[in-house]
């Protein structure tokens, strides 16, 4: 029996085959002296192989997304027999008897610089679609797994660490749990897990070895313990607990359809938080009140250009007309730190989570921040939706944003667009700053959610994404607990509302201190909402006190 040990940070058990994460970072090397029939015929399957993979995208964006974003992936498959491009990478093979996929990057090349120095806004854009199509093509030529996965059967994902974007290009259906060597609790690819209901361990370290792949590992999300080759004990002891886990699931459904109220008559908002139009289903089976945080950057993340102002407006429109008139908070794109998107060309930083990220790329760059405040504006015709701003500072970002808002509704009355005119504005309270001058905050906005992740990691010094900051990184400590009071009494001397969005919103062992300080609503990962909700039938809030404050 071997046992590691790492962090649990996302919950439940589960077993299955271990399957180390295969990453693109195949490079292309020149191959002289290739044979062309060979090289011809390879392309060509590449190709086939590429035309498919992208009609399948186009239908099942249909499905999702709708017609705008199916037809760039039928653009990008007609691209892949382009005429001009076949040409120019034929030419290459036979001119220096290259491999094809020499050939293929070169013809890229010259294309996407072909593309990027044209006069017209619009044709430079197409350059990043010349770059998607021939990184495709050469993955299949290079066999480079797409969506970092090839089995046939569900598998405990390794690697040693993922990046947000590599999570939420992974096929769902193929994963039981995940573990990683790197990685903390509050990066968004554990996130992520925990919106998923996947168990995730991370800061195994090196004990996690690729030669593990294939051995059946036990995972335990809670304890943060991988098992494999269990003795009889320990398999028990874990298949007892998958036992109770599936009961715990089955008594948590006759919390559906119950009031988010405790024994003492005190009502608390209990929201969901999601990363995109897919967590839908599983807000609705968890009976989630609304939705908290939709984190729309997660729909820049997973695109190789900016996603269109129709695209957005699609994702969030089904978002708030699945919902069906309850509320939905949607924020504004929160780029940056542990959050980057190559097409957004951003200069590196030395310190990326203090520097140009979230609302201050939105006020620097206009034409982003409009295109998707119009998206939201228009969604907000088919639900309710609310619109929320990150990392705010000072109240002239505020102002700076609500001008913005102005802007565009003024645009859609001009062009005659249904919006909703009283669509609600509120701001994420993630930084000290935003805490010292919550009463003015408090005066310029609809209501305010606590992001307790950023606001931990920047009250204490801590880098959230550290996995060795160890006790270190305490969201329990009471200059967090004091700066949401401070926040809740700023919000409610202002009649405004305020909710906590960040992963200390599930923490049940909190759930008294939050009742006792005011706070409002809650919005938790869609698994969260029925545990959180007995908890909160059970509590009585008269009796809840600020103790947990006290140093
Ligand atoms: C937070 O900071 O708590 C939050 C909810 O936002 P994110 O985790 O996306 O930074
Ligand atoms: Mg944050």
């Amino acid at each position: 029996m071997i046992q590691l040990q790492g962090k649990g940070v996302s919950k439940g058990v589960t077993s299955g085959p271990v399957y180390f994460f295969r990453r693109s970072d195949a490079t292309v090397t020149k191959v002289e002296n290739a044979d062309p029939a060979a090289e011809k015929a390879r392309l060509a399957e590449a190709q086939e192989k590429s035309i498919e993979q992208l009609n399948r995208l186009a239908d099942k964006c249909r499905e999702e997304a709708g017609e705008e974003a199916a037809v760039l992936f039928e653009t990008h498959a007609m691209f892949v027999e382009d005429e001009d491009y076949v040409e120019c990478i034929m030419d290459t093979m036979e001119s220096e008897g290259c491999n094809a996929e020499f050939a293929v990057q070169t013809a890229g090349e010259q294309f996407a610089a072909m593309f990027a120095a044209m006069e017209d806004a619009y044709m430079r854009a197409r350059a990043a679609d010349i770059r998607d199509v021939t990184t495709r093509i050469l993955n299949n030529l290079m066999g480079v797994i797409e969506g970092g996965i090839d089995s046939e059967v569900p598998v405990v994902l390794a690697a040693d660490d993922l990046a947000p974007s590599e999570t939420l290009q992974l096929d769902k259906s193929k994963i039981l749990g995940f573990m990683t060597q790197g990685g903390s609790g509050n990066s968004h690819t554990a996130i992520l897990a925990r919106t998923m209901g996947i168990p995730a361990i991370c800061g195994l370290g090196e004990q996690l070895q690729p030669a593990m792949e294939g051995s059946v590992a036990y995972v335990d999300g809670e304890t943060g313990t991988v098992t494999l080759d269990p003795d009889e004990p320990t398999l028990a002891a874990f298949e007892a607990k998958r036992k109770k886990q599936q009961e715990m699931k089955l008594l948590m459904q006759t919390m559906k359809g119950q009031q988010d109220v405790t024994l003492d008559g005190r009502e608390m908002m209990v929201y969901c938080n999601i990363g995109s139009p897919d967590d839908l289903s599983a807000v609705l089976n968890n009976d989630g009140r609304g939705i908290g945080l939709f984190r729309s950057e997660f729909l820049y993340l997973k695109a190789s250009d900016f996603p269109t102002e129709d695209a957005q407006f699609e994702a969030y429109k089904a978002v708030a007309a699945g919902m069906k008139g309850k509320r939905v908070v949607i924020r504004t794109l929160d780029i940056g730190a542990d959050k980057q998107v190559a097409y957004f060309d951003m200069k590196k930083e030395e310190n990326p989570a203090l520097g140009v990220r979230a609302i201050r790329i939105c006020l620097n760059r206009p034409e982003i921040f409009r295109t998707q405040l119009r998206a939201l504006y228009r969604a907000s015709a088919f639900g309710k939706v609310a619109i929320m701003f990150p990392m705010i500072t000072s109240v002239w970002e505020v102002r700076e944003c609500k001008r913005f808002c102005a802007e565009v509704m003024a645009e859609l009355d001009r062009e005659g667009i249904a919006y909703n005119p009283k669509t609600e504005i509120g701001i994420m309270i993630e930084t000290p700053a935003s805490i010292f001058v919550a009463d003015a905050l408090a005066k310029e906005v609809d209501f305010f959610s606590v992001g307790t992740n950023d606001l931990t990691q920047y009250t204490l010094a801590c880098d959230r994404q550290a996995n060795d900051l160890g006790r270190f990184f305490d969201p329990h400590h009471p200059a967090v607990l004091r700066a949401l009071k401070i926040a809740t009494d700023a919000a409610h001397a202002a009649g405004i509302w305020i909710g906590i969005c960040g992963e200390l919103g599930a923490d049940l062992s909190l759930l008294e201190t939050f009742l006792a300080i005011g706070i409002d609503e809650l919005s938790v990962s869609p698994s969260s909402v029925l545990p959180l909700r007995a908890a909160i039938r059970k509590s009585t809030a008269r009796t809840c006190t600020l103790e947990k404050l006290d140093c």
